[in-house]
């Protein structure tokens, strides 16, 4: 039978050596020790005190049947630890309102800060209080979310993550802050809406070129990633203030299969309707990166012209007609996948147009960026260039200016988003209207004297001076 031991502390205490007191022997400064409370029984064993072992039952007896005492308990195995003790950095010091922030990105209040509105929500201009650094946050849209945080932004976000290229505004961190969720990029001054209607600054051939070589660098990247943009506009592309361009807002963007033998559907209500390519106005929904050259190849008319090229009114129908007025009616010989397009019976043309293309751009173009333009905007999504294609092109390769960064927007002042230009457009028009009605104002109140005067003054030809 296995008797059950139990080891019992007696308490005995062995007499300490004189003049020694227990802190000396217990050398409590080694800091290999095991602290005080740990060591009780090495520190008596050590010391040869009085520890009894005994059987259960047993305590007491002295007899020469007792058990044998066992060995010693062997100390503490002690390791040496080299502890390195990092200094803390002191705090830097805030100032002014970087101080009162209750973000670590402190923005201005109100709408002061905002840089766009969009589909998602707000885009705020922010700096980090700490760092100096610049950044945009996109705030994450959760009204009307029924099914928690949106499937959209979480789309957005992981596919922001999985990109790394100097054409792609770059996704630094997401935060939650109080019941906001942001996304946190990196900021850029300008969008190309906001450049291009920049009241007085003008962009250079040279420019233009560089621009339009970032942008289909930065599709070709996303191409070759197996990533389709969906929504490739002039308001969606950044450029930095030393001209360096950026594709942003991935909300509507997706990974496709480059390499599936059967297709697969995707929705065709994407891209904003002015950019979006005739074969998803016709319902095509196995589409390919081609429905983002034909977007691109949009923002290069506008880029070249400072024109949209096909500004519809917001339908389909009238959509299809603005491409057909510039680009003429498709037909089966440049278009043979057409017949097999969804809507192409419903949306049939009434009756067959040329195309005025080369009247309308020929002559404001230089004669590589027109031959690019016509290859890229062909009907039949088949035979449109990849973005590789487009970026070995003549227009890129040979013709003269060679493409120039815009490094003078460094000097440009102010930030010029579609956001700010759109805010002056309103004001523009609203001072206009403002003008209007203090003049009718004036007349009624001068009365047909008033008008009379006018009209003399138009007789005699005041009104010129
Ligand atoms: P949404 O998906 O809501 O349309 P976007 O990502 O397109 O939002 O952003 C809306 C606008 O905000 C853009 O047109 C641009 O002017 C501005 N914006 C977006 N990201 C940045 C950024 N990183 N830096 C500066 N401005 C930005």
């Amino acid at each position: 039978m296995v008797t059950k031991r139990e080891n019992s502390i007696s308490g005995t205490e062995t007499p300490l050596a004189p003049g020694s007191t227990a802190e000396s022997v217990d050398d409590d400064d080694n800091p290999f020790r095991p602290p005080k409370d740990l060591r009780a029984e090495d520190e008596s064993d050590k010391r040869n005190s009085g520890i009894s072992f005994s059987i259960k039952g047993m305590a007491g007896r002295t007899d020469s049947s007792a058990p044998h005492r066992p060995a010693p308990l062997a100390a503490p195995r002690t390791r040496k630890e080299i502890v390195v003790r990092k200094r803390l950095k002191p705090k830097p010091k805030l100032t002014g309102d970087f101080a009162t922030s209750d973000s670590v990105y402190y923005r201005k209040t109100g709408n002061e800060s905002v840089v766009g509105s969009g589909t998602y929500g707000k885009v705020y201009k922010a700096v980090h209080v700490y760092t100096g650094d610049k950044v945009a946050l996109k705030k994450i849209r959760m009204e009307g979310e029924r099914d928690g945080f949106p499937v959209t932004a979480i789309r957005e976000i992981k596919l922001l993550q999985s990109l790394n290229h100097t054409n792609v505004v770059k996704l630094q961190e997401v935060m939650v802050e109080r019941n906001d969720c942001f996304m946190i990029f990196e900021y850029l001054s300008h969008d190309l809406t906001g450049l291009l209607n920049h009241p007085s600054f003008a962009l250079t051939e040279g420019h233009k070129k560089d621009l339009a070589k970032q942008l289909f660098e930065g599709l070709d990247y996303l191409h070759k990633r197996g990533v389709l943009h969906r929504d490739i506009k002039a308001a969606n592309i950044l450029v930095s203030r030393n001209g360096e361009l950026k594709l942003a807002d991935f909300g509507l963007a997706r990974f496709y299969n480059k390499n599936a033998k059967l297709k697969q559907d995707y929705t065709n209500r994407v891209i904003t309707i002015w950019y979006r390519s005739p074969e998803l106005l016709l319902g095509e929904t196995q589409y390919g990166p081609a429905v983002d050259i034909w977007s691109a190849a949009c923002v290069l008319v506008e880029i070249f012209t400072k024109h949209a090229i096909f500004p519809g009114d917001g339908g389909e129908i009238n959509q299809l007609d603005k491409i057909y007025n510039v680009l003429g009616t498709p037909s089966r010989t440049n278009w043979p996948g057409i017949v097999d397009l969804a809507w192409y019976e419903l949306l049939r043309p009434a009756h067959k147009v040329a195309s005025t293309f080369a009247e309308k751009y020929q002559e404001r173009v230089s004669p590589a960026a027109f031959d690019l333009l016509s290859a890229m905007f062909v009907f039949d999504p088949d035979t449109r260039p990849t973005a590789s294609d487009v970026l070995e092109h003549p227009y890129f390769t040979t013709e003269e200016p060679k493409a120039k960064q815009v490094v003078e927007l460094k000097d440009l002042e102010g930030d010029w988003h579609e956001f700010e230009s759109k805010a002056l457009r309103k004001e523009k028009e609203r001072e206009a209207r403002r003008k209007d009605k203090e003049s009718m104002e004036k007349r009624k109140l001068e009365g047909p004297m008033g008008d009379e005067r006018e009209l003399k003054r138009v007789k005699t030809g005041d009104a010129q001076a």
